[in-house]
């Protein structure tokens, strides 16, 4: 089993995620993603808006503001007891702790006995302009969906959208969380990919949408690769639903610390276009004119997907890894080590292909493997790698999760020709070069 210390320093080491403000000794479980990383972040990004919006002919994308006008999150309830949790302090070392989360109560840390707990507001506050007072108070956005519920009416109208449509957007969140954990699981900046689909309210009566996005939403997780048995749905108690939802379930990872949510789907009703509407004095209610419909006004009822990015990424990562002892490329001279290959989803790994050529002090084959890469870099994000035996370099890009590794030998130079190394069952294949971009084409898109 593969455990949590494990992965994080896989993580440092290959450079896909570091602490972040390293120099000043790190800051508040603040990370930051070296290049592999931010590949990374950016195709489960990709891969989600491909499966939301670009497939999905009633889903529209958008990209609001994260700083926002403070009367939004008076009116959904943000600001209130609604979006605090539980707070104690051990009276001796004066550590704080989120109440839920603790076992016994007594300070984890040194025993102290703790105060009562207090409600913690998780918003994170700011100000905006050079005055700082109580008038120039704002907020980081908490969550994306609000900028989605403030465009409502502009995205609908502009985009001609009738109901059942979706709103979808990825952006920056942030939680003043009392005890950040586990890694990137929990932080206190982080992104959400989130889509608010809008319904009739009898169509929401009938569960329809609801379970059609449970359904939807778990088999994109595995269509990606992740394993079935990692994978379960956790139904909220009634006492644990949030205080927009009526109903709501969430999509949990088997994690090395155990199980953990990397999504929700939440029923929201219409809890939040009815309060927007109260609030701000706005009508939101839809006036359904479609020839099938029952032309009449309603507040439409919301079923919303909402996936954290970090935590989708470490999900991906953690059921990638996978350690072979006694080593699988039986051509490098350390073949007993034991080798880290993460067999990413090819639609997710950080580099798609990495240009070999076969020895580096051979002025042809470096000549040519360098033809090769120019070649294929517009399309795929490919790596050149000269350095170390031949063994190591596969080693290196397994390690990664780069699915293909072209090697330029010899007979490349007479033949115009390759081998293609595939990284799960390490066969390889001649292709010609002149074929080899529609061959990838095939593979990658
Ligand atoms: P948890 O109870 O685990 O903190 P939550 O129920 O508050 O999560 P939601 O409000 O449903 O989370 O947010 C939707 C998604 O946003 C979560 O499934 C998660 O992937 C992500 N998310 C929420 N809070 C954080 C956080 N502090 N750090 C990283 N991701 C987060």
């Amino acid at each position: 089993m593969t455990t949590l210390e494990k992965i994080v320093s896989f993580a440092k080491r290959r450079g896909f995620i570091g602490p972040s403000s390293e120099m000043y000794g790190g800051f508040e479980s603040s990370y930051d993603y070296g290049f592999l990383g931010a590949e990374l972040k950016n195709n489960v990004k990709k891969a989600w808006w491909k499966s939301m919006v670009q497939l999905k002919e009633n889903i529209v994308g958008l990209d609001s503001a994260i700083l926002m006008s403070p009367k939004i999150w008076q009116a959904s309830g943000h600001l209130t007891a609604g979006f605090a949790d539980p707070l104690v302090e051990c009276k001796k070392c004066h550590h704080r702790f989120r109440k839920d989360y603790l076992k016994e109560n007594k300070c984890p840390d040194c025993g102290g006995e703790l105060t009562e707990e207090k409600k913690f507001n998780l918003m994170m506050k700011t100000f905006i302009g050079p005055v700082e007072d109580e008038a120039a108070v704002t907020y980081l956005r908490a969550e994306t969906c609000q900028g989605i519920y403030m465009n409502y009416e502009f995205i609908k109208d502009s985009m001609r959208l009738k109901i059942p449509f979706g709103i979808a957007q990825v952006g920056k969140a942030f939680r003043n969380e009392i005890t950040p954990r586990y890694f990137i699981f929990k932080t206190r900046e982080f992104e959400q990919m989130e889509m608010q689909y809008f319904v009739s309210p009898e169509e929401k009566e009938k569960d329809k949408w609801f379970e059609f996005w449970k359904e939807e939403r778990m088999n994109w997780y595995l269509s990606l690769g992740i394993k079935k048995e990692n994978l379960r749905f956790k139904e909220h108690e009634k006492d644990e639903l949030a205080h927009y939802a009526k109903k709501a379930v969430d999509i949990e990872y088997k994690f090395p610390w155990g199980w953990g949510e990397i999504e929700g789907i939440h029923d929201r009703g219409d809890w939040d276009l009815s309060n927007h509407s109260k609030h701000s004095g706005k009508d939101l209610s839809y006036f359904d004119d479609s020839p099938s419909g029952e032309r009449k006004k309603f507040i439409p009822h919301i079923i919303e997907t909402s996936g954290g990015v970090e935590r989708n990424f470490l999900a991906f990562l953690c059921d990638a890894y996978e350690e072979v002892e006694g080593g699988r490329t039986k051509t490098t001279e350390a073949a007993k080590e034991t080798e880290v290959v993460l067999k990413f989803h090819k639609d997710l790994a950080s580099i798609k292909i990495a240009v070999l050529p076969l020895l580096k002090n051979k002025k042809e084959l470096v000549k040519k493997a360098r033809e090769v890469y120019n070649l294929i870099k517009p399309h795929f994000m490919s790596q050149y790698d000269e350095a170390g035996t031949i063994g190591r370099r596969y080693r290196r890009q397994d390690e990664i999760g780069t699915p293909f590794a072209i090697t330029i030998d010899f007979d490349s130079l007479k033949q115009d020709d390759l081998t293609i190394r595939d990284r799960d069952s390490m066969r390889q294949e001649r292709v010609k070069i002149e074929k080899l971009v529609d061959y990838f084409c095939s593979l990658l898109k």
